[in-house]
């Protein structure tokens, strides 16, 4: 008898990465896609909507919703 010996090993358990916001971090939130793309990345925590200006732009940030966030973001 010479069955071949298939090493069926488990796949190994990823653990889920977190997404939860943790309240406790900060008063605000920078979304790290959109500053890395250069903007300014501020996420206004009420309306959930994210500034989309130049880094370090002048004046106040002026946050867009998700859709127009996630196009300047790669
Ligand atoms: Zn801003």
């Amino acid at each position: 008898m010479n069955s071949s010996d298939g090493d069926s090993r488990p796949a190994p358990s990823v653990l889920p990465v977190s997404s939860g916001e943790r309240p406790d971090l900060r008063s605000f939130h920078v979304r790290e896609d959109v500053a890395l793309a250069g903007r300014c990345g501020n996420v206004h925590l009420a309306t959930g909507r994210t500034c989309i200006l130049p880094e370090r732009h002048p004046g106040s940030c002026d946050f867009v919703g998700p859709e127009d966030a996630n196009g300047v973001a790669r």
